[in-house]
Formats: C-alpha cells, structure tokens, sequence
C-alpha cells in the first residue's frame, strides 16, 4: 500500500484534522499522481457534515483535483510522468450499462463510485483530494492543458462540469435569456458558460455585494432576490433558470419568473427536499429538472473548451490548516468565487 496524507473528518460533523491513511498500489492501467490543488466544494461541506445521507467516515474530502503524475502502471497509455492531470467526482464505474457506454458514467445504472465517501470495487472506502497523492484508474484522470493557471482548473473538475453539461444538454446559447441562481463556486461558472455560450444571462443573488462582480464576470443583468419589486418584475422573462444553491429556498417565486415552456434546472442540492405544486409548473407548462457533474467524456471536452477560450475559476487560494474558516465563509455565501487548497500547505 502507499502511505497518505490529508485532512479527514474523523466522524459526522467533527471538524477536519490531519490523518494518515492508505492508498492502493499503482495497479496496470493506474495512474498515480502527487496532488498540488484541490477546490473546494459545497457538496464537501455537505458531505463532511452529514446533511445529505450518512456517509463513510475517517472521510477525506475534496474532487476538484489536480496534480501532476509521479507513476503510471504498465498498461496505462494516456499518462507518462510528469504530465498534468486532473480527478473530478468520480473515479470507477461498470462502464457496460447503457449510460457508461455513452460516456454518462455519472449515471452509471449499476451506480458509479465517488471520489470520497463512496466504496471502491476492492469494497474499501475512496478517499479524496484534500491530501498529498491519489491513485486512479487511468479511464477516470483528465489531461489538463498547461496554458491554464493550474490551481484556477482545480474548480473546473467540478463547478466547472457541473454547470456546463446542463447548459450543453439543453443547448442554452444564442437567443436564450438565462438566468443563474446563487452567485457562488457553481453559479459563477454558470455566468462564465452562459455568457461563452451565447446566453443573456442574469444573475439571480441574495447578495447585494456581488453585483458588481456579476458584471465583471460577463453577467449583462443582476437582481436582487430579497427585493420583491425586483423579481415581480421580472416574471415571464427567462427560458432558463440554473439553479445553484445550497441551502432551502422556496421554488414557486423562482418557476414564476420562467417564460412559457422554460425550464428550472437544479444543480444545487440543499439538505431538505423542496415542496411545490403542480399550478407552479402546470401554469405555463414549465418544467423542473436536475442535472448531476458531467460524464467523462464531456469533462474532457470541457477542460479542452476551457483551453480554448482561456476560462478559469476566479479563485482564492487557502493553505489546508484553514479549511473550516473558509467553510464557515461559504456558509456565510461569502466566496469569490471558489476557495482552493494549496496542496505544499499539507
Ligand atoms: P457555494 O459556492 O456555497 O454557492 C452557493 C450560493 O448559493 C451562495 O454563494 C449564495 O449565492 C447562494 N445561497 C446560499 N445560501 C442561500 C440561501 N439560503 N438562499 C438563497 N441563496 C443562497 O456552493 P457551490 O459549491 O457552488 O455548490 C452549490 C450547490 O450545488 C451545493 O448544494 C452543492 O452540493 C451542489 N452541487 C451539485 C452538483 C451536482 O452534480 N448537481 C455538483 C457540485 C455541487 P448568493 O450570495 O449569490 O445568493
Ligand atoms: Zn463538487
Ligand atoms: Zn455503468
């Protein structure tokens, strides 16, 4: 085995502290890389403190990773040492089910493992990037271009997928009014895709102080959620709503700003489940749905489109002794616009 470092949360809720743990050996088709970044995500916070399910603890957390390659196993064809390379959210899956063969291993129907808080196919517990080096079957490691600022790519791994892939499924572009709801890791990539993609995009926040960078992100409107004046005048107005936020909110004020035919998509995931009724979609024949991270393949083709366009994550960079401040921070909604661990602070 190879011995690990990194920060876990001993059991539900405790705070994080150093552990050591193991990793397994670099198998054939292993890649073995030395992390540098690793984002991080609400869905850690979630994680680390309970509110979605029980989950598996000593927990490591952290998928947003990114690195560079210290060992390959014999077989591996993609990596050679020293080369970049990135882990999002997952790192196994059966890839026979229909939703593996087309690249939707997200939506593995035989269930996909995690990058933390998830069994591996050996049955043991996956750990995740806020540590010092990961070992992952080379199908589940991104290549990563070197024209990007590497910790400011760590966020596209998740942030990143997860909110391109549903502005890709449902081809928000050109001619579309967008609007993204929750201006924090997840909802500034939002803006950032949207305004790439062609979208009239607004941003939908409960923090007057962000308005200014809404703009600055390419955001050509902002409204202020707790101004009722504000969102009664925006009803009927957009096709689209990427709904990213974290915590309870209530729904029916948000399905009332759709346009006929629009869509609410959720992408934030809030511990309670959310209570509407059929009138609030019935009425204008709206539709809600959700959308999980992003399969492999669109994960690759998203870190090349980033390449492309020169899109990053706006980022502050954190040393890992103080991760639960800048938890405390994201509570608080208060992350512009994604906190990153720098790994050499381990
Ligand atoms: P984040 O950086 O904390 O951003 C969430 C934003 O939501 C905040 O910045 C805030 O924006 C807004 N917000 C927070 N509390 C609110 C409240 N009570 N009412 C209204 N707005 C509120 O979190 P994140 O990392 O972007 O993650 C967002 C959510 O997506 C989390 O639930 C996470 O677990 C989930 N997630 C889902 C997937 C997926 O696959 N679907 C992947 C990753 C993350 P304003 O200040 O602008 O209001
Ligand atoms: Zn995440
Ligand atoms: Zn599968």
């Amino acid at each position: 085995m190879i011995s690990a470092k990194g920060y876990a949360a001993l059991t539900p809720r405790a705070s994080l502290a150093p552990w050591r743990f193991e990793r397994r050996e670099v198998g054939e088709t292993d890649v073995q890389f030395d992390i540098l970044y690793c984002g991080v995500c609400h869905s850690d916070l979630h994680q680390v403190r309970d509110e979605w399910s029980p989950g598996i603890f000593p927990m490591v957390p952290g998928h947003e990773i990114v690195g560079k390659v210290v060992k390959v196993g014999k077989g591996v064809k993609k990596f050679k040492v020293g080369d970049l390379a990135a882990v999002g959210c997952l790192v196994d899956s059966c890839r026979t089910c229909e939703n593996c063969q087309q690249g939707l291993e997200q939506y593995c129907l035989t269930g996909s493992v995690g990058t933390y808080n998830s069994l591996g196919k050996d049955g043991l517990p996956t750990y995740g990037g806020y540590s010092n080096t990961i070992v992952v079957h080379e199908d589940f490691v991104l290549t990563v271009s070197d024209k990007l600022s590497l910790p400011a790519v760590a966020p596209l791994l998740c942030a990143g997928i997860t909110t391109y892939s549903p502005l890709r499924y449902w081809k928000i572009g050109k001619g579309h009014r967008l609007a993204v709801l929750g201006l924090g890791g997840l909802g500034h990539m939002g803006v950032k895709f949207g305004v790439a993609f062609g979208a009239e995009v607004t941003v939908l926040s409960t923090s007057p102080a962000k308005e200014a960078d809404a703009k600055k992100l390419g955001a050509h409107k902002f409204l202020l959620t707790s101004d009722a004046a504000q969102l009664k005048a925006a009803r009927h107005s957009f096709d689209f709503i990427l709904d990213t936020v974290s915590a309870p909110h209530d729904l029916k004020s948000y399905l009332k700003m759709l346009k006929t035919n629009g869509t609410h998509i959720l992408v934030g995931i809030p511990p309670e489940p959310s209570r509407i009724h059929a009138f609030h979609l019935m009425n204008g024949r709206k539709s809600l749905a959700a959308s999980g991270i992003g399969g492999i393949p669109e994960t690759q083709e998203m870190l090349d489109y980033c390449a492309e366009h020169n899109i990053v994550s706006d980022i502050e960079l954190i040393q890992i002794k103080d991760i639960e401040k800048a938890y405390e921070r994201m509570i608080k909604g208060d992350v512009r616009y994604r906190f990153v661990i720098d790994m050499a602070s381990l």
